[in-house]
Parts: structure tokens; sequence; C-alpha cells
């Protein structure tokens, strides 16, 4: 066991919080045993990583910048990761908009499945309609405007707040290229050794996430709803899997034509960081395994994957994205409506900007569905539709959206030249095999 990649060490985790939930539910043992034993666990993981998720874009970004030493190189691979991040996320819109256009899942629903689940879960969708109108009644530029934070304490007290952080960051890096290097090296120095900490501390952290997956997963399955609903809605739940998998495919397709990097490679560096997207539905709190793997094990150097990942984190999501427009798609197919290619352009346009305003936490991407909907003309109400299934495909849809954070920023550092062999420098040193 001791010699287990992390990897697997994480799926068995998962496997056997699955089984262990399905028993206890199975012999009526029940849910308050794992609500009150099992769940503090998986809530007590989630919360290390996302207590280390802000002093570790502070730390791994101020040195990251200013390392980059001068300004022009900064403002070229910023250009540069935010193009590639928009190009991949509409490429996702695009290819959800296929797939769901082929498979036409809505066509499926009957009238009375449609009836039900509209009424099971009128309560829920409502409250996702509140909570992306809050966010949607801002003024044009209000994302701009939350960009510069007023006090960085408070920014980073909410882990929603990343973009401030990562701007004040970035902010703080300039400064220390622009002083005389005698006053930037202790400060540099600092933030290296800080840096550093905070790698081994994930180390440390990540030595309990089997036990951590184990109790996120098995609470997952004691609360999911009933299975009848679930089944109704497959064609719909396969057609988000199926895009989701194109996604996968078509990152290992770039990695290997710009990095020439292989797809076992690719994938042995990356999975524990996928496998933990999947078990906390949440790229923010993935965020620190994400980094640590892609440095260590995929090669991207410090400067290049402290800028990308966190932004990437923040902006870019694919697989929310992707899921948008099927999921939009599939409520205008429920409801018999036929969308025009015009209102289907209309969804690649939107739903690129709705994930990008997504948060990277669990459901965020389902609040800002509405905003699609309503963009298309598609009823609100139809968000009931897809209650019963969201959190597995958030599951689905997080684990891509880390892993295209990955891809690109192995293709950014290898265009800059900063595409290095992997150097493990910690305790799970299973890759490479030396
Ligand atoms: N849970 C997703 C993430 O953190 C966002 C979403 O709900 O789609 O990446």
């Amino acid at each position: 066991m001791k010699n287990l990649a992390l990897h697997w060490k994480i799926l068995i985790g998962m496997l056997l919080g699955v089984a262990f939930a399905l028993l206890m539910v199975q012999f009526s043992w029940g849910s308050d045993f794992i609500k009150d034993w099992i769940k503090p666990f998986g809530k007590m993981f989630i919360n290390a990583l996302k207590l280390i998720a802000v002093p570790l874009i502070l730390a791994s970004l101020i040195k990251g910048v200013s390392d980059l030493k001068d300004i022009s190189k900064l403002s070229k691979m910023g250009g540069k990761t935010i193009a590639t991040y928009i190009v991949t996320t509409v490429f996702a819109v695009s290819i959800g908009l296929v797939v769901v256009n082929v498979i036409k899942p809505g066509k499926s629903i009957s009238e009375e499945t449609r009836a039900e689940l509209l009424e099971n879960y009128k309560e829920d969708a409502s409250k996702s309609k509140e909570a992306a109108l809050k966010q949607k009644d801002s003024g044009p530029l209000q994302a701009l405007q939350d960009l510069i934070p007023d006090n960085i304490i408070s920014a980073a007290g909410n882990n929603r707040n990343m973009l401030q952080i990562i701007v004040f960051a970035v902010f703080f890096g300039i400064g220390l290229i622009l002083i005389p290097a005698d006053k930037s090296k202790p400060v540099k120095d600092f933030f290296d050794g800080f840096n550093e900490v905070i790698l081994k501390l994930i180390d440390l952290i990540m030595l309990a996430a089997p036990v951590g997956v184990f109790a996120l997963l098995a609470t997952l399955v004691a609360e999911s709803p009933s299975l009848d609903l679930f089944q109704a809605l497959l064609w719909y739940a396969f057609s988000v899997v199926l895009g989701l998998a194109i996604m996968i495919g078509f990152y290992v397709l770039i990695v290997k034509i710009f990095t020439k990097k292989s797809p076992s490679f690719f994938f042995k560096g990356i999975s524990p960081a996928q496998l933990l997207a999947f078990s906390t539905s949440s790229s923010a709190a993935t965020l620190p395994v994400t980094m640590e793997r892609v440095e260590e094990h995929l090669g991207v150097e410090e400067e290049v994957a402290s800028f990308v990942l966190p932004i990437g984190a923040t902006i870019n999501m694919d697989g929310t994205s992707l899921y948008q427009a099927v999921a939009a798609v599939f409520i205008a197919q429920t409801f018999g409506m036929d969308l025009s290619l015009g209102a289907q352009l209309g969804i690649i346009v939107t739903a690129t900007l709705a994930s990008i305003g997504s948060a990277a936490v669990p459901g965020a991407g389902m609040v800002m569905l509405v905003i699609v909907l309503g963009q298309a003309g598609i009823p609100e109400a139809g968000l009931a539709l897809i209650f019963a299934i969201d959190r597995p495909l958030d599951m689905c849809r997080t684990t891509v959206n880390v892993t295209g954070d990955a891809a690109v920023s192995m293709i950014i550092a290898n265009s800059f030249g900063k595409l290095r062999e992997p150097i493990v420098k910690n305790w799970d040193d299973n890759y490479p095999k030396k």
C-alpha cells in the first residue's frame, strides 16, 4: 500500500466511500451515521485544501512574476494565456452544441417526467435564479471593477475573490521587478521559502486524500436523490459526459502536438488533481494540488504554472461551458422549442462568458446557466429539470476544467521555453521512475 501511486490510493478511497455508503443505505443504518461521523472528515479535507489556496497563490504568483524580470514578458504571457483559454472555451461550447444537437436528449423526456421534475425542484431552481440575477443585475463594468480589491485581507478572506488575489499578487510582483535588486532580494527570498513551505503542506494534506475522498463520496452517495429521476435524465447526462470525454481527448491531442508529451505522461502527472476535482467538485479547492502536480510532475516551470493556473482555475472552465451549452439546448428541447442557428451562436457567446463568471466552487456552473437560458429565451424554470443530476455532472465538468488548465499551462510553458523534465521533489515520487 505504501508504494502505491497516489492516484491509486485516491481511487481506492473513492470506491470504498461509494461502496460503504451503498451498504449503509441498503441496510438502512442510514445517512445519520454518515452525516455525523463521516461527513466532517470530508469537510476537514476540503477546508485544509482551501486554507492553503490563498497563501499558495500569493506566494507563488509574487515569486513567479518577479522571476520574469521584465514587464513585457509578463504582458506577453498574460495575453497568450487569456487568448488560449478563450479559444479552448469556445471550442468546448461548440463541442457541447454538436453533441446535444446530434443526440437530442430532450426529445426522450415524457410529459409526465417533465412535470415531475419541474415540480420536485421548483424551489431549488428559483434559488439558483435569485443567485444568478444578483450577479447579473450589476452594471456592465462591474466585473472589471471587482478586479481591484479595496482590502487585501477581506479579498483573501473570501475564497470566491480569487481574481482579486491574483491581481494583488501580480501587482506586488511588478513592484518587486521595478525596485533595485538589493532591496527586492530579501522579499523574493522570503516568498521563495514561504512557497516551499506551502508546497510541503500540500504534500502533508495529500497524505489524508484517500480518507478525505472516502468521506466526500460516502456523503454524496448517502445524500443523493432518488435514482428514478436520474434514469430519465440518462441521455442528457450521457450527452454531457460524451462532450467532456471529447474535451479530454482534445487536451491530450494538443499537448501531444505542441509539447510532444505522451498521453500517459500527461495523465500520470495530472491524475491525482483530476480525481480530487472529481471528488470535491471545486477547481479552487483542487488548485494547490493542480499546481504541485503541474510543476513537479509535468515539468512546467514555476513562473508559468504560478501565473497560468490560478487564472485558469478562475476563468477557464471548459467543462462548465460545455455543460451549459448542452443543458440549455436540452431544456429547450424538452419544452419543444427549436433553437435557430442564431440562438445557438448566441449560446456560444453567453456560455463562454457565463463560464468565465462562474466561481470555482460546487454548483456554480448551474447558477450561471440562468444567464445563458435568459439570453436564449429558454424558460428559466427549466433549471428544475436538471437539478436531480447536477452534482455528478458537476464532478465530471470540474475534472475537465482542471485538466484544461493543466494542458494549457504546458502549452504556454512550452511556447516560452519553460517546459523542462519533471523534478519530483516531494514524497510522492512514483513518477518518473528513476
Ligand atoms: N464546480 C465547477 C468548478 O469548480 C464549477 C461548476 O459548477 O461548473 O470548476
